[in-house]
């Protein structure tokens, strides 16, 4: 789909369906948990981290980014009308072993349909977007619809419109900034001999997350797979294995994320709220914990 349109069509959503969905499923979708709003305690969090934040940083410091405007409370200001984030709070978490008992507890299927997928030979890891243009084309429109609607990229995405795709192997950067950052988390199938952009890659890239943080809060943006490989549980084991790396912290941009945020319990038909239960999510509140500019 065309940028623009496509930009516009997600802000009008977002200023005109939201707010209706909030209204009208809010407490409904809270049911399923057994909980209300006011029974939800609220998360405060730092966006700036100033003293953590490292130049060169993507982050605008003018005003409070979006994502925080539409899923935490911002100062004094309540509304009502605010989503309601799906949240996973890391630091309740350990080990991996503390969220696979969480896993357990919310679904007995979940660890045996992760340990399946592994068997298969799936594995997660970090990628290069330009290193895997075509197989994300592939991944885009494999489905007219999912979870959250209707897929437009279905017709209109060409895979010139994801990125230039690289023309030899380029290594994985880590972002500058450990606190603001972008990372592509995918999940691949051996594959000898499978090229991309006529470079040799030997796997392919089946799932995929577009990983962001924004001081304490880490959240999902686009989150696919393709459509043959979903019944492989494909999804929740590349789920599974970016909270391991939220845990374990192997390296700086994992460190010390407050919460792990995907979208809102309005989001969606019922499955994909059931399927962020069976991943662990939470209805939450959060508040932005300090407004002054750096
Ligand atoms: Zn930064």
């Amino acid at each position: 789909m065309d940028n623009f349109i496509g930009n516009v069509a997600v802000r009008l959503h977002q200023l005109l369906v939201e707010p209706i969905l909030v209204f009208s499923l809010r407490a409904k979708r809270l049911a399923m948990y057994g909980t209300d709003r006011i029974h939800i305690d609220e998360l405060p969090i730092e966006w700036h981290r100033a003293d953590d934040c490292r130049a060169p940083c993507p982050l605008h410091t003018d005003k409070v980014p979006k994502l925080l405007r539409r899923y935490a409370r911002v100062g004094a200001k309540q509304s009502g009308l605010c989503l309601t984030p799906m949240l996973i709070r890391i630091p309740d978490l350990p080990a991996v072993t503390a969220f696979d008992a969480v896993l357990k507890q919310r679904s007995t299927r979940t660890l045996s349909k992760i340990r399946s997928a592994q068997r298969r030979g799936y594995s997660a890891r970090q990628f290069m977007l330009p290193s895997h243009v075509a197989d994300m084309h592939a991944i885009r429109t494999s489905m007219a619809f999912r979870a959250a609607g209707p897929v437009f990229d279905r017709w209109f995405l060409k895979p010139e419109h994801i990125a230039q795709p690289a023309s030899e192997k380029l290594p994985v950067a880590s972002p500058c900034c450990p606190m603001h950052w972008t990372i592509w988390w995918g999940l691949f199938a051996p594959e000898p001999g499978h090229h991309q952009n006529g470079v040799e890659v030997g796997e392919r890239l089946v799932a995929y997350v577009k990983v962001m943080r924004i001081g304490d809060l880490v959240h999902y943006t686009e989150i696919m797979g393709h459509r043959d490989r979903l019944a492989d549980g494909v999804m929740m084991l590349l789920h599974h294995e970016i909270m391991r790396w939220l845990i374990e912290a192997p390296e700086p941009a994992a460190r010390d994320a407050k919460a792990l945020l995907y979208g809102a319990a309005e989001h969606g038909g019922p499955g994909l709220l059931t399927w962020k239960k069976r991943a662990g999510f939470v209805p939450g509140r959060l508040r932005v914990a300090s407004l002054l500019p750096l």
